[in-house]
């Protein structure tokens, strides 16, 4: 196996909701909890020769709008990494939920990889209810149709590898086209769940989120990221906390921000 298609990856955390009621992150809430926040984050995967980053954010105005507040711009988490956000050539946008794809703009010279039924999910049927189209911004959704015309969107049906040791599978469940991302890194096989598993307990004790479009997909995602990863440990959870407390900071400064995933946690 050479090096190139080793990865180093990382966790920027951009934002953090504090004072959330487990009722929003488990179905039928938790009555042995009081609260259960949420950390926002974007995903950076670089080998000797390919950079991927996963998600880009919310819009800090839209952010603010649905009372987020954004802590460190993810274009900033990953200048500090070493990367300019303006020359990436690869954006994957795990699915389009308004915290997942706010800041594509940022990335003039990519080309944004997105399951065909992310986007057909977004643009269909289901978003006349409430329901199902709460978590997306209509003008980004549009904007990302913009996007298909311009030849920037590299649609993906199912799994697909990218490039030796990294690749999409699409998991559904949360939204139709959620798709995580499998990285082979000096751990072994670690994945980025993003919004498969929002926390660490949603997949460990199968208590689903909430906002879902198919629940037994979503339950069946879980045993699939188990499956995709090397063990249960070195799957990533989109959205816990937790993930800041048991990797390693990405470096001096950094702590609080960015942490180092390719690590069997702690
Ligand atoms: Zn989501």
């Amino acid at each position: 196996m050479d090096n190139s298609s080793i990865y180093e990856v990382f966790a920027i955390r951009y934002a953090s909701l504090p004072g959330r009621n487990a009722s929003e992150n488990f179905t039928g809430g938790d009555p042995h909890e009081a609260g259960s926040d949420l950390d926002y984050y974007v995903w950076l995967a670089r080998s000797g020769s390919r950079t991927f980053v996963v998600d880009t954010g919310f819009d800090p105005a839209v952010g603010t709008r649905r009372g987020r507040r954004m802590s460190t711009p993810p274009d900033e988490g990953l200048r500090r990494l070493g990367v300019d956000a303006a020359t990436v050539k690869d954006v994957i946008i795990t699915h389009l939920h308004y915290d997942h794809v706010g800041n594509f703009g940022l990335f003039p010279a990519a080309s944004f990889h997105l399951q065909d039924d992310e986007m057909a999910y977004a643009t269909g049927r289901h978003m006349s209810e409430k329901f199902f189209s709460q978590a997306y911004e209509v003008d980004e959704v549009v904007a990302m149709v913009r996007e298909v015309y311009k030849g920037r969107v590299r649609f993906h049906d199912g799994d697909a590898e990218l490039a030796p040791g990294l690749s999409l599978h699409r998991i559904g469940g949360h939204t139709r086209g959620m798709q995580a991302v499998r990285i082979r890194t000096r751990a072994g096989w670690i994945v980025l769940a993003s919004d498969a598993s929002h926390l660490y307990a949603n997949m460990n004790e199968t208590r689903p989120f909430p906002i879902v479009y198919d629940v037994p997909r979503m339950v069946e995602g879980y045993r699939r990221l188990r499956e995709l990863a090397d063990s249960p440990e070195l799957i990533v959870p989109g959205h816990d906390p937790l993930v800041m407390r048991r990797y390693p900071s990405a470096g001096a400064g950094l702590e609080g921000i960015a942490v180092r995933l390719d690590h069997r946690p702690g």
